[in-house]
Order: structure tokens, then sequence, then C-alpha cells
């Protein structure tokens, strides 16, 4: 790709299913960079996550068009953040860009990631400042989880921001190290450290078809969030069980007190309520904690079966 001297940068871009925006996206990726096509060599690595509609046709269409383009064929769909992964994996450049297939992430950015690039900085990331088209329920609770993870984690993962976002070769090579396969990749990205700065955008409306994160999904990729970067939760059950039992303590000495001077006050009314509340609680505080156990369980197998991350099925280049 790169010949001179010229600082090469690369833009990934996970697709699934996006048979109706891959030409719109290269076609408004080109006018873009099209400034800045002196300055910078570039190339676009393309990752097919599996799609099962006419994605890699309209892939290979474009190829003919585009130059400097890498069509990567996953064996199946492996999710956005492995996806994206295998990109950044494949990518060459200086600067790897990250962005979604949907333009929701306005490649006229670019220009002023590489510049901030230019500029020093190894991480540029984009933060929303507005998010057209999204469901009220989408909002609250996108809000909500970046909130929550804030609370939770030591690192400081940027609120409000998604995975579009540049990073310098070295940025780049620090994240290849993270070899965890529940991936959070805006936390890995933080958590490798450097020079990292924001920009603020305003998120579009999806150009095409429907949004391929369906709650199940975003619930799974919140939990990877967390479990990823904090054990707070883990903790959780101890706390539970302390509290329980400091009350359970204090409940018992009354008990023993009231039994030792056959006291009979007037809220003591033997029977089940108070019984049943107690079990109740306690079933559901015990099995919530083993819910949160599994969680991590879940994980921790995942990791020691050493899987790859991904497996590409072949490589294409225009
Ligand atoms: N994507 C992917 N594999 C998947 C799901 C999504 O490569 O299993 C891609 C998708 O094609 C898009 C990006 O990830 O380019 C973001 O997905 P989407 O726009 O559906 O997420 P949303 O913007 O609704 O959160
Ligand atoms: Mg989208």
């Amino acid at each position: 790709m790169a010949d001179s001297a010229r600082p090469t940068f690369s833009i990934v871009v996970p697709l699934y299913n996006e048979a109706e925006n891959v030409a719109p996206l290269l076609a408004r990726i080109s006018a873009a960079i099209e400034p800045i096509r002196a300055q910078f060599d570039h190339e676009i690595v393309l990752v097919n996550d599996g799609s099962t509609d006419g994605t890699l046709a309209a892939i290979r269409a474009e190829m003919r068009r585009h130059t400097q383009t890498v069509l990567v064929n996953l064996s199946r769909n492996f999710g956005h953040q492995l996806a994206a992964t295998a990109g950044i994996e494949i990518a060459t450049g200086d600067a790897v860009i990250l962005m979604d297939g949907d333009l929701q992430d306005p490649p006229e950015l670019i220009e002023d990631f590489l510049r901030k690039w230019r500029e020093g900085h190894d991480v540029v990331y984009a933060v929303r400042r507005t998010r057209k088209g999204e469901s009220r329920f989408k909002l609250w609770t996108a809000r909500a989880f970046y909130r929550i993870i804030k609370r939770l984690t030591k690192i400081a993962i940027p609120l409000d921001t998604g995975d579009f976002r540049l990073m310098s070769r070295r940025a780049v090579e620090a994240v290849r190290r993270l070899p965890e396969r529940h991936r959070f990749l805006r936390g890995m990205v933080s958590w490798v450290g450097f020079d990292q700065v924001a920009i603020e955008y305003d998120r579009d409306v999806r150009y095409a078809g429907e949004t391929k994160y369906p709650l199940s999904k975003m619930l799974r990729f919140a939990m990877d969030g967390i479990t990823s970067f904090s054990d707070v939760p883990l903790r959780f059950a101890s706390y539970f069980g302390f509290a329980v039992s400091v009350i359970a303590f204090v409940y018992a000495v009354i008990v023993i007190v009231m039994k030792t001077f056959s006291l009979k006050p007037a809220f003591y009314t033997p029977g089940w309520a108070s019984t049943i509340v107690a079990v109740l609680f306690l079933g559901g505080v015990q099995l919530m904690s083993l819910g949160i156990l599994g969680e991590y369980l879940g994980r921790v197998y995942d990791e020691v079966k050493g899987r790859p991350l991904y497996i590409i099925s072949d490589i294409e280049r225009s």
C-alpha cells in the first residue's frame, strides 16, 4: 500500500447484513477523504461478519470502483466487537479508524481525527453530542449504562462514546495484546492509556436497514463491559451477606431476650409473615449472587478454552 514516506491510515468497518449501506458508505468515505488524499495513503478494511444478505456481493461490486480496499470475510457471524477486532488486526495503517457501516458515524470526521493524531494524540474518540433517531428507551438505557460502568470501574471509560475512533499504531499494538474474548473495545482502548482526546459529533440515524443490536445483544454487551472492567458485582454477595448477618444477629438477640423474659411486646406476632419474608429475601439474594458468579464463571470458562477470537475464511484486495 504505502510506497512513500506519506503516513497511512486504515478505515475499518465491520459489516453484518448492510447490503444497502455499502455503496453509500464507500461513496461518502471517498468524498470525505478526497481533500486529504495528497497528504496520506489509505486503505479501507471491510469486514464481512458472516452476512446473509447481499453484503458480500455489494462489497465486491464496490471494490471494482474503489482501489485500496481490503475485504475480510469471516467464516460466520462473530459479532460486532470481534469483527472490529479482526479488522483492526488486519489493518496496516500508521493510524486505524474504526467506524460503523450504517453511516451513523459520519466519515467527514476522519479529517478531524487525523488532524488530532498529527498533533500527537494516540487515540481520538468521538463523543456523541446528540443521537438522532434513537428510541427514548435506547437513549435512556445507554445513558444509564455509561454512568453505571463509570461507577463500577476504576479506569475512566468516557461517557457516551462508541467505538468510532482513531488509534495510533502503538495504541493498536497495545490493544492487540489484550487477548480477551468478551470484548468491550471502547473500554480496552481506554485501558491501554496513552494520550487520548475527544471530539464531539452529532450521531446520525442509520442510513438503511435495521439495528443489529436488539435488546438481548445490548444486554450481553453491557454485561461484557461491566464484567471485563469490574469485579464489584462479585463483592455484592459479600456485602449483602454481611448486612443480612448483622440484621439476623440483632434479631436473634431480640428474640432470645424476649424468650428469656417472656416478653410479648405489641409488634410480636408469631406467624409465618416474618419467616416467609426472610426466606424469600435470602433466597433472592442467594440466587442473584449465584447468577453474578455464573456471569463471571461463564466468561472464565470461555477464556480458558483459549479458542481463537474469530476465523477468517478469506481476504481479497482491490
Ligand atoms: N455488526 C457486525 N456484526 C454483528 C452486528 C453488527 O459487524 O453481529 C456491525 C453492523 O453492520 C454495523 C456496526 O456493527 O456496521 C454497528 O451495528 P448497529 O448499527 O446495528 O448497532 P447500533 O448502531 O444500532 O448500536
Ligand atoms: Mg448503527
